[in-house]
This record gives structure tokens, C-alpha cells and sequence, in this order.
């Protein structure tokens, strides 16, 4: 496992200029940290390409005041600070491993290897990204002076970059792209996905919003409405009729870590390994309604979608 910071000190070193520095700013276009940015950006379907990028970078050498879409302007502003953290990555890459190994861990089984490389990539408003080959992407300019942050986010992005065997990848391939499971994975299996993964980040007891806001205490305090969502496109999927556009609405993290977070209290980690291991979301969204239904408290769920998933 390492953390690789290749081509940081080219982006670093255009943006300490005072003025756009045209051959920096080759260099720096063609370096791999601009593909990383770029080829994570086309993969979400953006608008983002190398003339965009540098139009909006001009605006921001140009005008001091402007705010790009891309938050080079955050990394300009910070850049002394940016340079001090990628310096301390650099130089306690072990130790950060460690702690980080260490933590998640915590909500993992022994004998699961975690073995991602990470890559440390700048631009974009992303937090970070993990991909099926192992590797973990993490935006560090979102996390500038805030590396306690930074951690927690590689926590998050470990856990997905879990190791799973080509046989159980190759089924759970199967399950994600055909009908009708294609759609419980969209649905409740994103959410066991996510909804771990900031278990692992934030542990059992959430205090601090995530810097790049996927999970925020004000989301917490609207969940009855993200589970409206929920449960609307749970209908969907139930009238056999799946609404997409409500199932792209639904959001994983804010359901996911309250799910998870009452199956870990109550169960411990044993139900949300079926997920972790097996990618069986059955078990643990049908405990979840029980744990609730035993202490008497709301699932969420709207009755008629609550009986669904407990006959499933
Ligand atoms: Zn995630």
C-alpha cells in the first residue's frame, strides 16, 4: 500500500505563480494528475475538458475575486497550506496508513484484505473516489489544512476499495446490471454501500459534517424526507415500474449511516459483514426494520414498504 503524490509539485508549482504561466501550465495539462481529474470528470458525464479547464483557470489568475467551478481558485488561496500538507503526506505515508488501517478495521472482518494504492489528485469539488481496480482517488484539495478530515475520508474510501474475489465480483456483476435485482442495488444495496463506508468514516456517533458535505448535520435532521424519497422509489420498484429518476434522488449516505449505524448498535458488525462479504442487502435492511419494531421506534418506511422488504 502507498500514497502516491506523483505530479504534485507540478500543479503546485503553476499555481504559486502570480500569473498564468502558460509552458507551467503545459506541463502541468499533461501530466497525470490532470488526467486522473479529467477521466473522473468525463466518467460522471460532466462538461469537463482540457479547454474548459483552462479558460476557467485564466478567469482565475486574472480576476482575484473569481470562484470557478473547479475550486482552483480554494487551491490559489491556500496554496502555502496546500504545500505544507502534501509535504506531511509525503513524509508520514507510513504512519498514516497505519492509522487509517487501523480504524477501519474496526468494521471489517480479520481475514478481508485492504490493499488499495492510494492516488492523490487535485481539481474538482469531489472528495474522492475509489474504482473496482483497487485504487483509492482522493481529492486533497478538498481537505486543505484538515488532514484529520483527509484521513476519515480514506477510511470511507478503503472500505469500498475492499478486496473481493473475482468469483463474487463476477456474481455481484451479474446482479448489478440485470433485472430485477439491478434495481435493489441501485436502491438498498448503494445505500448498505455508502451507508458503511461512512460508518467507517465517521464511526457510531456523528459529531463533524463532512468537508465536501456528503453527510452534514442538517441532512441528519431531514432524513424523514429523504426516506419520503425512499419510499416512493421503493413503490416504484415494487409496481414493478421503477422510477429512475426517484432512485437517482435517493441519498445513500444520509439513509445509509443511519441504517447501519442502528444495525452496528444494536447487532454489531456480524449482519453488516453479509453486506461487506456477500453483498446481501436482505439480511441487513430486514434487521434494521426489526431492531426498530422491537424498540418501538419509526424504520422510516412507510407500513406497506416495511411488510414489502420483510417478505422479500
Ligand atoms: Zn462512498
Amino acid at each position: 500500500m502507498n500514497i502516491i503524490t506523483d505530479g504534485m509539485d507540478i500543479v503546485i508549482d503553476f499555481l504559486k505563480e502570480s500569473n498564468f504561466n502558460e509552458k507551467k501550465f503545459k506541463q502541468y495539462i499533461s501530466s497525470p494528475q490532470m488526467k486522473i481529474f479529467l477521466r473522473h470528470e468525463k466518467r460522471l458525464k460532466r462538461q469537463t475538458n482540457k479547454e474548459t479547464v483552462k479558460k476557467e483557470l485564466k478567469r482565475v489568475f486574472l480576476n482575484e475575486g473569481y470562484e470557478d467551478n473547479y475550486g482552483f481558485y480554494v487551491l490559489r488561496r491556500n496554496i502555502i497550506q496546500l504545500e505544507k500538507d502534501v509535504k506531511y503526506v509525503k513524509e508520514n505515508e507510513k504512519e498514516i496508513i497505519k492509522r487509517v488501517s487501523t480504524h477501519v478495521y474496526k468494521y471489517l472482518p480479520d481475514k478481508m484484505e485492504i490493499n488499495p494504492n492510494i492516488v492523490i489528485y487535485i481539481g474538482g469539488l469531489d472528495g474522492g473516489f475509489a474504482t473496482f481496480t483497487r485504487d483509492v482517488y482522493i481529492n486533497i484539495g478538498r481537505y486543505i489544512g484538515n488532514l484529520k478530515e483527509f484521513e476519515k475520508v480514506l477510511a470511507h474510501e478503503f472500505y469500498h476499495a475492499r478486496h473481493i474475489s473475482i468469483k463474487k465480483k463476477a456474481v455481484l456483476f451479474f446482479k448489478i446490471n440485470f433485472h430485477p435485482e439491478k434495481v435493489m442495488y441501485d436502491s438498498l444495496g448503494r445505500i448498505l454501500e455508502e451507508g458503511i463506508a461512512c460508518l467507517v468514516q465517521h464511526g457510531s456517533s456523528f459529531h463533524i459534517d463532512d468537508p465536501i458535505g456528503t453527510l452534514t448535520n442538517r441532512d441528519m435532521l431531514l432524513s424523514k424526507d429523504y426516506f419520503e424519497i425512499l419510499n416512493r422509489a421503493l413503490q416504484s420498484i415494487k409496481d414493478e415500474k421503477p422510477d429512475y429518476r426517484l432512485i437517482c434522488r435517493i441519498n445513500p449516505y444520509v439513509l445509509g449511516y443511519i441504517i447501519s449505524k442502528t444495525i452496528y448498535k444494536d447487532k454489531g458488525l456480524p449482519i453488516l459483514d453479509e453486506w461487506t462479504l456477500n453483498f446481501n442487502y436482505k439480511k441487513p435492511i430486514k434487521t434494521y426494520i426489526n431492531i426498530c419494531r422491537k424498540k418501538g421506534k419509526p424504520s422510516g418506511f412507510n407500513s406497506e414498504i416495511e411488510e414489502w422488504i420483510i417478505n422479500l
